[in-house]
């Protein structure tokens, strides 16, 4: 008796879904619409060729000798590396100097003649993506010169906590008062000791310098100063240092500079940090 059953769905004609239909042809997969193309999918099992056609490897598959000593090749560098001269860096014991353009700690410059070359501007401030700097900066008067013009930094403070030393404080600078140094030794156990104040920042007077605040030199205006005509101080300027600060350590006769360079607070803290942390690093 034959089967009066009603084909299900997706059993147009009673075949099970992925099996072959009669006469060998390919089922049409369940949800497939028909007379719609469906690309058959690989069974399991089967993977991609290794190497496609046409691909030959750039290094030469190894043979003989070669082959044998190949799981030892590794420590062939490792005894090579052994009479080669050493590479390591023995610091804090031995400082190595960074290359000459190493973004270090910032440097407040000074003119020939002692002045500063910072003008308050603020525009190192700006610059900063960090907002590292702050700067006030103040009026100079007859009896307080401390840069050439109007202007000069009263307050200048570097934060090295936020600081990237990135340089775009000292491009932003017009005349060039704040460079940075090599200095890399910026570390402290306190958050506030990683302000840098102006005192910390300046730079050394040099031998013949003047220390600020004293007049500019005799007929120049800030102008002469920037193009670098001020070679040094003048006689005028000594007098007037020795009229109102007799006793400064830059006056000829003075103590000299060495006793006026003396660093500011968190300088000093800095330097004798660096020295116990390399007394530390060469026992
Ligand atoms: S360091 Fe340069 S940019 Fe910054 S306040 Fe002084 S003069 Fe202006």
């Amino acid at each position: 008796m034959a089967d009066q059953r009603t084909p299900a769905a997706g059993e147009p004609d009673g075949t099970p879904p992925g099996t072959p239909a009669e006469g060998g042809a390919q089922a049409r997969p369940a949800g497939a619409e028909p007379g719609r193309e469906v690309a058959p999918r690989p069974r399991g099992g089967e993977v991609a060729s290794p190497e496609p056609e046409g691909y030959s490897p750039l290094i030469e598959p190894r043979t003989g000798l070669s082959e044998v000593l190949a799981p030892v090749g590794g420590f062939g560098v490792t005894l090579s590396n052994m009479f080669r001269p050493t590479v390591t860096e023995q610091y804090p014991s031995e400082k190595v100097p960074a290359k000459p353009r190493y973004h270090g700690r910032h440097q407040l410059n000074r003119y020939a003649d002692g002045l500063e070359k910072c003008i308050g501007c603020e525009l190192c401030a700006w610059a900063c993506p960090a907002d590292a700097i702050y700067v006030e900066g103040a009026d100079n008067t007859p009896d307080a010169q401390f840069s050439p013009g109007e202007r000069y930094g009263r307050v200048y403070q570097i934060n090295y906590l936020r600081c990237i030393f990135c340089g775009l404080c000292i491009e932003a600078c017009p005349t060039r008062a704040l460079t940075m140094t090599n200095e890399y030794e910026l570390a402290g156990p306190t958050r506030a000791g990683m302000i840098w104040e102006k005192q910390d920042l300046l730079a050394p007077l040099r031998e013949g310098m003047l220390a600020s605040p004293h007049p500019m030199v005799e007929g120049t205006s800030d102008t002469e100063y920037y193009q670098g005509k001020v070679t040094g101080p003048t006689d005028a300027q000594r007098e007037w240092v020795a009229e109102h600060r007799p006793d400064d350590p830059t006056l000829p006769g003075g103590a000299g500079v060495a006793a006026a360079n003396q660093p500011g607070p968190t300088a000093a803290a800095q330097a004798a940090l660096a020295a116990a942390a390399t007394k530390q690093g060469s026992r």
